[in-house]
């Protein structure tokens, strides 16, 4: 009987091994920027209670509204949910285990998040973020700084032109002298407003602002604005923020209109979007958080963070070629079975010593199949230890890359196993000094 193929959940992705070497040097790369900044890394639990993300998220989003996998644990009836977002639990954590009672903390994270969205290109229903969360501190200057570290990682990426898009949705009550002549502006104007629209009215009608039905475009273009609304604290907020991108050399454009999907931001919000994604194109989103410790029932400390949506940055680096393809190992190992294998063994781990990357041949064949594997493998040596080889506790070394004629073997030479990995090790060393001027080997 044939069984019935399984298949993935809709807009859930497997990462295959042929793109893992891309996910790879783009969280290493964004690691080492994060690190660079003073950051430390946080991980917490992927299912988290429901409530952690009505509270801290808001009831009228659309994140809480229609993208939650939320469950009930048949086990215990506990209402559990699929983090859609990380940034509630981070400080459910910091809260919890008392990260912030003696000083201000950077930390950030990474990992896959879940919103039950319709799945395109760029939108998936489970997705990864990396992200950065600063906690204690309640200056423009670290809003200021999370933006050097992301332009700077736009920078080691060679990812091409992101834009960034800045705004300030000030504090409660100027939101609310905000809200109110929004919906009094909208009210006005009713019989022009989507359904969507009608709905958010009077729930979130900041949101309206964020509609991307181009019908809406022209009325939420006239619509009221935020920056006319910001007291004289919330403006030098916004104004001395400015002022230190400036000085560090960062490009922005002020856009009144832009909002974020959760309702716990206060201050400054940004986006950073790119023209080549399409209708996806915002890549990070980040900005200031300021009353989410309090709700989520911590003492008040003021909050700060963003994060990167992995899959777009992923596809942007594909599309510009600019990262390397690192899945070719340093060497494949071939033998004859027998006394050879337990000889090949020996030469495979001699390298791994040495900090090569090695293939030990598996299995049985002869030396001309093994030969096409090891071409196969992309590796850049073959080393043979032949009955021939292994009765002279030699192995044959044969560079299997075009690109390795400035290498010491020629064309195929003997090397004794004891000084195997020393030699392999120097010549691959001398490999990657020779491209540094050219494409590089990750
Ligand atoms: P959008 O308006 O596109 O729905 P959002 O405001 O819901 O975005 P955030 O909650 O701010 O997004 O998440 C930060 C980043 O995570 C986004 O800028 C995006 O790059 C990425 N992201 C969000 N949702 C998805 C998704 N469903 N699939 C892939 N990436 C996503
Ligand atoms: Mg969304």
């Amino acid at each position: 009987m044939k069984r019935e193929k399984l298949a993935a959940v809709r807009g859930m992705n497997d990462l295959l091994p042929g793109d893992a070497p891309l996910w790879e040097a783009f969280e290493a790369r964004a690691v080492d920027v994060l690190r660079a900044y003073g950051y430390r890394q946080i991980r917490t639990p992927i299912v988290e209670p429901t409530a952690l993300f009505t509270r801290g998220i808001g009831e009228v989003t659309d994140i809480v509204e229609k993208e939650m996998y939320s469950f009930v644990d048949q086990l215990n009836g506990e209402p559990l949910t699929l983090r859609p977002e990380a940034t509630a639990s981070v400080v459910r954590a910091c809260i919890e285990h008392n990260l912030l009672y003696d000083a201000p903390r950077r930390l950030w994270y990474m990992g896959p998040m879940f919103r039950h969205e319709r799945p395109q290109r760029g939108r998936y229903r489970q997705f990864h973020q990396i992200g950065a969360e600063a906690l204690g501190f309640a200056g423009p200057d670290v809003d200021a700084e999370q933006i050097l570290l992301l332009k700077r990682l736009w920078d080691v990426l060679e990812i091409g032109p992101v834009r960034l898009e800045l705004n300030s949705l000030g504090n409660a009550d100027e939101r609310a002298r905000h809200r109110a002549a929004l919906v009094a502006y909208f009210e006005s104007r009713g019989e022009q407003l989507d359904a969507d629209a009608r709905r958010r009215l009077h729930s979130n009608p900041l949101r309206i602002l964020d509609s991307k039905n181009p019908s809406m475009q022209p009325l939420v273009a006239e619509a009221p604005r935020i920056t006319d609304f910001l007291g004289a604290d919330s403006s030098a907020h916004f104004d001395r923020l400015q002022e230190i991108l400036a000085a560090g050399g960062v490009q922005f454009s002020v856009n009144p209109r832009l909002v974020r999907g959760l309702d716990y931001y206060n201050l400054t919000v940004y986006e950073w979007i790119t023209e080549r994604l399409g209708a996806q194109g915002t890549i990070c989103g980040g900005g200031r958080y300021d009353p989410l410790v309090e709700m989520l029932g911590g003492r008040p400390a003021p909050g700060c963070g963003f994060a990167i949506g992995v899959e777009r940055v992923i596809e942007l680096l594909r599309e510009s070629g600019a990262m390397p393809d690192a899945s070719a190992c340093d060497a494949y190992v071939l033998h004859q079975g027998g006394a050879t294998y337990l000889a090949a063994l020996r030469a495979a781990e001699t390298l791994r010593d040495a900090g090569l990357e090695v293939i030990l041949h598996a299995g049985e064949g002869s030396l001309k199949a093994q030969m096409k594997r090891a071409d196969a493998s992309g590796a850049e040596y073959a080393v043979i230890v032949g009955e021939a080889e292994a009765a002279a506790g030699a192995a044959a070394v044969k560079a299997l890359r075009a690109r390795d004629v400035s290498v010491p073997f020629a064309a195929q030479r003997s090397v004794r196993l004891s000084e195997l990995g020393e030699t392999l090790a120097g010549a691959l060393a001398a490999l990657d000094g020779d491209e540094d001027s050219t494409s590089g080997r990750n």
